[in-house]
């Protein structure tokens, strides 16, 4: 099957009925980018950058983060990376910086509540990131978004790193996009207001999933209780794809879920167009899809989506086996 995948490599990423979906990968270290090249992926659809910082023994200064972001930007090729800005705290520990003892860290002070608290930190990196860019695309994507204004706050800063690196006479990035990670509920219900002001938003499925079930991520005895593909889930996705349609933005889902290929498909058929995943997803979501028809799957999971059972992948499955998905 290794050889099957590696086989789909350059093949296009296009339903049977001719619906392109873009595969992207996550990553978090250099170590990681080559799986952009050999899967075939067509972006890294989020960068984790608390990655780097976790693997080290003090926090890297400015010039080491240029450093490690133009790195990252040179092994991409010209392909699209979206940066994710720090989201410590939560289960992301940083072993050299305190933060607090929080008794519910995932819901506690993390991601770009710490960046808007203590913007030194946060200013650094924009900086970091601004000047890794010059003369390239700059994509940057906020974590843990609750509020609009939180976004406002953070793409003000992110702004101010522009213009200090123009007022320096130092080249600015050619074009720079910012967004949003949904992770936070409550944002769903912010959406004509969020999308007039970002260029894209990329759902969080594995913080989602986790705060719209009020189930801890990384509770072993909760792993299997809850799942994505559930009416509750399915339907509140259908939402913001159709929501995001309407106003012409860009929306794609970054968690694990996109690279597994049932939940894909799922995912496809709710009307998501771009997914990120870990590199290994890459080839068996590809060739999942190019066995895909779409029409019908749409159809379908908008049925699947009003049914009154817990969870609908038994029915998924065998939907995907009828028709030799
Ligand atoms: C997510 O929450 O789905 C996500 C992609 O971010 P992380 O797993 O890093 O929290
Ligand atoms: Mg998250």
């Amino acid at each position: 099957r290794r050889q099957l995948f590696a086989a789909t490599r350059d093949l296009p990423a296009v339903t049977r009925d001719g619906v392109a979906v873009s595969l992207q990968v996550n990553a978090g270290l250099l170590v990681d980018l080559p799986q952009l090249h050999a899967s075939g992926a067509d972006g890294v659809g989020l960068y984790r950058t608390e990655v780097p910082f976790m693997v080290r023994d003090s926090f890297p200064d400015v010039a080491a983060q240029v450093e490690l972001y133009a790195r990252v930007l040179d092994q991409a090729e010209g392909k699209p990376v979206t940066f994710r800005t720090l989201d410590v705290g939560g289960d992301k520990v940083l072993p050299y910086w305190g933060g607090t003892e929080d008794d519910n860290p995932s819901m506690g002070w993390r991601a770009i509540r710490i960046g808007l608290d203590r913007p030194a930190m946060l200013r650094q990196q924009l900086r970091a990131l601004v000047c890794a860019a010059a003369g390239r695309d700059l994509r940057v994507m906020f974590p843990m978004i609750a509020e609009v204004s939180e976004f406002v706050r953070a793409k003000h800063l992110l702004e101010r790193e522009v213009q200090r690196q123009s007022a320096k006479g130092g080249e600015v990035p050619a074009r720079v996009e910012t967004g949003v990670m949904l992770e936070v509920p409550a944002l769903a219900w912010q959406l004509p207001t969020l999308f007039d002001l970002v260029d894209f938003v990329s759902v969080g499925s594995n913080d989602l999933l986790q705060f719209l079930f009020a189930s801890d991520r990384g509770n072993p005895r909760l792993a299997r209780r809850y799942d994505i593909l559930s009416p509750p889930a399915l339907s509140f996705l259908l939402s913001l794809t159709r929501q995001a349609d309407d106003a012409g933005v860009r929306l794609s889902l970054c968690g694990e879920a996109a690279g597994h290929p049932l939940e894909a498909m799922a995912l496809i058929g709710a009307g998501f167009r771009i997914l990120s995943m870990p590199p290994p997803g890459i080839g068996p979501v590809k060739l999942m899809l190019r066995s895909l028809e779409l029409g019908p799957l749409q159809a379908y999971l908008h049925h699947l989506a009003g049914l009154p059972h817990a969870s609908v992948r038994g029915l998924l499955r065998a939907y995907a086996r009828d028709r030799g998905v």
